[in-house]
């Protein structure tokens, strides 16, 4: 008998990275999958755009580095090459309005005092964090105690020197686009432990930030959903998860309805904050999806007429220390051929809020002008074209780069975070235990939830026939 059309085995919701992994799982253990998308594209958080002043351009997520084994490997199954983000000349740090060009993954701290404090400060950060479990930080010894704190409080204990604080605060605008007195210090401590330690996850050589891949991040995603075929439905946001009956039954805003067995919600876990549930969530899961808020970022790429900052020794990376500055971070982001000269540059958490209310046409002649202090010249100021975009404004994600977690909410809630609910699964990169936040994760995370649900249907299979047999008259 065939299978009245809209029933599958397992209904996806989102074609993030997540998604579409999960799906491509199930499909190649021989499952019948089918991924409902909400946006007109699949990639999520991932968006590369082609143009003819930037050939290609990505405006989310981009950078990735040693230990991303699964990322990697999917690059590599469909062909999609790497290269290295320059970092041959110096980095230069800007600081109390002077720069100070340097090598390394940490700006040097010249006043002996701050470096000491420093270096303790990013050492105790790892310390802390080895005793923090990647897949349950809930259960790490002092738990309770570092959920409670924010960043903020901890640097506060931590820290002697106005420098190291200051320079501490950038570090967690960069990584987690929010700022230190909004987020949980365990949950922090956990987020860099799980992506490797403090120089794993802010470096780029040998760290988060190594490589790019030639011709966009998108690919990867666009493979997949290339293999899926038209089992990825665009323009199909789910409303609606009715598991009442025998089957799941989802809805879709534009009126369609799908059937499965199972579904895998591969979405942040605010934005299920727009689906129906029926029956409800469970009340943990019900408040957690109204307690992980997304972080804040504009990602802004400058284009030259020339490499000007390589011809001065600098590589294009700036570590900007500056409350005026519009931007707090840049890599080089000219082209692995020398071509198409660019600086890429993130407005990160308060300092996005800001200023996502100027024009397009300010925001880029403010970054222009911290980008000529910073490499001083006036080479900064001349740019040719100029990408930028908003993850706040997005419906689909709800801010970027990831979910993160207040204080008090990690402790409480996290165990659920994973926690199937009846035949709803739970994937996207915030559901992951190695580089979550990452692409990395969101690969992680689909491929578990499908894993998952595999299993799952297996068991039910093996006690099907198990009753079988048990009921055959013999
Ligand atoms: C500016 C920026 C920079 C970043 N930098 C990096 C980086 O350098 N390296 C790195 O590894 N990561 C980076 N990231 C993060 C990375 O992009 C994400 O972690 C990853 O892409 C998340 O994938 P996901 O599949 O879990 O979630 P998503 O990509 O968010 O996928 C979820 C999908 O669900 C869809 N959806 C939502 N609601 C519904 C609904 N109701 N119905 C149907 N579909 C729905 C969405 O449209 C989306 O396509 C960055 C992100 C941004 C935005």
């Amino acid at each position: 008998m065939t299978a009245p059309s809209n029933t599958y085995d397992v209904i996806v919701v989102g074609a993030g990275i997540s998604g579409l992994s999960a799906a491509k799982l199930l499909k190649a253990s021989g499952l019948d999958p089918v991924v409902l998308e909400a946006r007109d594209r699949v990639g999520g958080r991932t968006f590369t755009v082609q143009n003819k002043e930037a050939k290609w351009v990505d405006l989310g997520g981009a950078y990735i580095g040693p230990t991303q084994n699964r990322i990697l490997r999917l690059a590599k199954e469909y062909g999609i090459k790497t290269y290295k983000v320059n970092e041959q000349e110096n980095l230069v740090h800007y600081v109390n309005g002077k720069s100070y060009p340097f090598k390394g993954s940490l700006p040097p701290m010249w006043n002996p005092i701050a470096l000491m404090d420093f270096n303790n400060l990013f050492r105790t950060m790892d310390k802390m964090g080895e005793e923090i479990p990647r897949d349950a930080p809930w259960r790490a010894p002092h738990a309770e105690e570092w959920d409670k704190m924010t960043m903020q409080e901890l640097f506060e204990k931590l820290c002697w020197t106005r420098t190291a604080r200051r320079f501490a605060t950038l570090f967690v605008n960069l990584i987690v686009t929010a700022e230190p007195h909004e987020v949980s210090a365990l949950w922090l401590l956990w987020y860099v432990k799980q992506c490797g330690g403090i120089m794993r996850i802010c470096s780029t050589t040998n760290g988060g930030q190594e490589r790019k891949f030639v011709g966009g991040s998108n690919q990867v995603s666009q493979c997949m959903a290339r293999e899926l075929g038209d089992r990825v439905k665009l323009q199909s946001p789910v409303y609606r998860i009715d598991q009442t009956g025998d089957m799941v039954v989802v809805e879709t805003v534009d009126k369609q309805t799908y059937k499965a067995k199972y579904v895998i919600v591969a979405t942040p876990p605010a934005l299920n904050l727009k689906m129906h549930f029926n029956p409800e969530l469970p009340p943990l899961r019900n408040q957690l999806i109204n307690r992980v808020p997304m972080g804040s970022v504009i990602k802004c790429m400058v284009y030259y007429r020339e490499i000007f900052w390589r011809k001065k020794g600098y590589c294009g990376s700036m570590v900007i220390e500056e409350e005026g500055a519009p931007i707090g971070f840049t890599l080089d982001d000219t082209k692995p051929d020398g071509t198409v000269p660019c600086i890429m540059g993130f407005i990160l958490a308060h300092k996005c809020r800001k200023l996502s209310s100027l024009s397009k046409e300010e925001r880029l002649r403010r970054i222009c002008e911290i980008y000529s202090k910073v490499l001083g010249t006036d080479e900064a100021l001349h740019p040719v074209h100029y990408e930028e975009k908003n993850w706040c404004e997005e419906e689909y994600s709800g801010g970027c780069y990831t979910a993160y977690f207040p204080p008090g909410i990690l402790t409480q809630f996290g165990r659920v975070l994973r926690e199937p609910v009846g035949k709803l699964y739970f994937a996207g990169t915030e559901t992951a235990t190695e580089w979550s936040g990452y692409m990395e994760g969101a690969v992680q995370a689909g491929e578990r939830a499908a894993r998952e649900v595999r299993e799952h249907l297996s068991t039910c299979f093996s006690l099907l026939r198990v009753s079988k047999y048990q009921f055959l008259p013999v």
